[in-house]
Formats: C-alpha cells, structure tokens, sequence
C-alpha cells in the first residue's frame, strides 16, 4: 500500500512537471531565425517576440540593400561604379557608409583605410589567386592616393586615379547596426545577428539575461578563448587567422594590411576584438587596431571613448580594457587575462 501510494504521488509529480513545462513552452516567446549568404559571409539573425518574423524579413531587406549598393564585386553596385569611373553619385546611404568608413579612417590615423583595395587585389584575397607583390609594385599601388584623397562635394565623390575603395573592413558592422534598427522599427526588442567576425545583440535574452558570445580562441579552430555576456552591443573581432594565404617559400599571408606598406601586419597580435554599441566603429576600430599593434592599440584606447577592447597575443596574453570586467568569463586556460586600464 505504502509502495503504490509512493509510485502514485512520483508519478503525479512528475505529470505535473511535465505540464509545467509545456506551460512555460507555451508561454515562451515566439522565437525565428534566418540565414542568408551576404556580404561574403553566412549571416544568421534569430529574433524573439511577436515580431520577430516580420523584423527579420525587414533586416534581410536592409542588408540585401546594403551589399547592392556597396558590393565591389558586383559591377553595377555604388562603390563599384566610383572604382571603375573615379567618379560617382552616390545615394544617401551609400555616401552614409563611406563617410563612416572616412571618418574611421581619420580618427585611427589612417590605421583603417578603405583605399587599400588596389593593394588587397594585388595579394589576390578577392579573387583567391593569390600571389606576393613585390615592395615596387605595393608602392606604385599606394601613390596612387589614400583616404585623405577621396573628395566629396555634395552626393559626388571623386577619386584620384588609380585608386578604388571598398568598404567591406566597417560594412558588416555598418549592416548590423542598420539591421537592428530595422528589427526594432517592426517591435522587435531582442535579437542577436551574426555576420562574420561580427555578432550584433538588440536588448538582452528574452529571459533577461545577457546574450554570450564566444570569443574564437586564433589558435584553435572552433573552441573559445573567452565568453562575453553582453546586451545592446556589438562585438567584432578581427584576426590574422581568419583569411590568408601561404606563399611558396612557407611564408603565411593574411588580409589585413598595414595602409602604409601595403604589406600583411607583422606584430605581436593575433586578434582585435572591439566591444561597441556602435557596430560600425567596432568593424572599422577591430581593423585599426589590428594594424596598431599592441601598444598603439592600448595608447588608442585610452585617449578615445566608446569602445571596449580585448587583445589576443602570440605570447599567450589575453589583454582586456577595465570595462570588460564584468563582459568577460570563461577564459580558457592557455591564456593570461591581463587587464588594462
Ligand atoms: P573581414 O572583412 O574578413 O571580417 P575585417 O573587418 O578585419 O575582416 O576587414 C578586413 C578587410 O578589409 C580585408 O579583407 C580587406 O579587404 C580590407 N582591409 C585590409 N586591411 C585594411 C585596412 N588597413 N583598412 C581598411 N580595410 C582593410
Ligand atoms: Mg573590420
């Protein structure tokens, strides 16, 4: 008697927790995802509430708009036709984007420049056929002119010849904060969109809690050096690891270059990861940085405002700026947290 009346009372509990949890099933909100394949890159947005449908056909619209007009591989987009004619008139949001990009540019010293397209073309990273420029070729390449060239005069923008830009190093940032705006325009309040390097948060988990955003460990494909719990921001991260090549003689290539030479950044950096509630800056400043090197990095992040960063090292060092004290957790044990402030 005792026995059954025990099954009985287990047996009930658990049915009442099974329909507890279908309740709260029931009550959870709507949650969509989407992938599409854009700006060279998989992108995936998940969106929750009622909204969320309506938000992401909204933000796929906003980028599919954005790589058509920006696109340098796309003949007939903007930023293509300005390369191939040396003069255009660019739409509001275009002009928006290059702006961005110069402002950029300006601000990091040149460090981030979108006029180093003709060099990146010549290492082969948009067609994948690569091959090494030699130091005369790379030069007769940069005379051509940098961002302090680009002229614009009302929606017309002019170029000197020989050169071309590409927006691609803040676009998916510039994206990703246009993409937010639009999900929150449909009464979305909480969203995360990844797109590349970049991982964009809108408002916090429909829980309450913080989005986690695995921080890639360079040296180790697919695991994370680190966990990042943020909401309303981005985070982008950009690395010597994520795109290059290797020569004949053994050397390793990679995509980002330093404006000055024309060659891939040689210093002690692995991966720039910048922490903003501006995604475009973020893009824009994890490449800046990148080229910065350590130090100058560090020294950039102490004079400017708005922005959080986080440096992996070739020594193992993972150096994180004072206000990702309470971002950052589950640092992997093969690196040192050091923090700066
Ligand atoms: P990805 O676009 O691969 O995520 P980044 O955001 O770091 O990486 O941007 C790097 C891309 O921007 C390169 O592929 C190249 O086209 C371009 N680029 C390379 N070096 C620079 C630089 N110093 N400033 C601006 N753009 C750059
Ligand atoms: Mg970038």
């Amino acid at each position: 008697m005792r026995w059954t009346s025990m099954k009985w009372m287990r047996k009930t509990a658990l049915a009442a927790l099974l329909s507890a949890l279908l309740i709260l099933a029931g009550c959870a909100p709507r949650e969509a995802s989407r992938t599409l394949f854009a700006m060279d890159t998989a992108v995936t947005m998940t969106a929750y509430g009622d909204a969320a449908e309506a938000g992401l056909a909204a933000a796929g619209d906003v980028l599919t708009d954005l790589e058509a007009r920006l696109s340098v591989t796309r003949a007939d987009s903007e930023i293509a036709r300005l390369n191939e004619r040396g003069a255009e008139t660019l739409s509001d949001t275009a002009l928006a984007v290059l702006s961005r990009a110069l402002s950029a540019a300006e601000a990091t010293g040149g460090a981030f420049d979108p006029t180093v397209y003709p060099m990146v073309r010549a290492w082969g990273f948009f067609t994948k056929e690569y091959r090494v420029p030699d130091a005369g070729e790379l030069d007769s390449l940069r005379a051509a002119g940098t961002f302090r060239d680009v002229r614009a005069e009302g929606g017309t923008v002019t170029l000197a010849p020989g050169m071309a830009v590409d927006l691609g190093g803040i676009a998916k940032g510039y994206a990703a904060d246009a993409m937010a705006d639009a999900l929150g325009r449909a009464g979305v309040t909480s969203a995360i969109l990844s797109l590349g390097g970049n991982v964009r948060a809108l408002g916090e988990k429909p829980d309450g809690s913080a989005w986690r955003v695995g921080i890639r460990d360079p040296n180790k494909p697919d695991a994370n050096a680190a966990v990042a719990r943020i909401r309303d921001c981005s985070v982008v991260t950009s690395g010597s690891y994520q795109r290059f090549f290797t020569g004949e003689d053994g050397t390793v290539y990679h995509h980002i270059l330093d404006p000055e030479t024309g060659y891939p950044v040689q210093n002690e950096l692995l991966s720039v990861t910048v922490f903003s509630s501006d995604g475009a800056l973020a893009d824009a400043y994890a490449t800046a940085l990148f080229v910065m090197g350590k130090d100058g990095a560090l020294a950039f992040w102490r004079e400017q405002s708005g922005f959080e960063v986080l440096l992996m090292t070739k020594n193992g060092e993972m150096i994180a700026t004072e206000g990702l004290r309470d971002v950052l957790g589950d640092v992997s044990p093969d690196y040192t947290l050091v923090w700066a402030s």
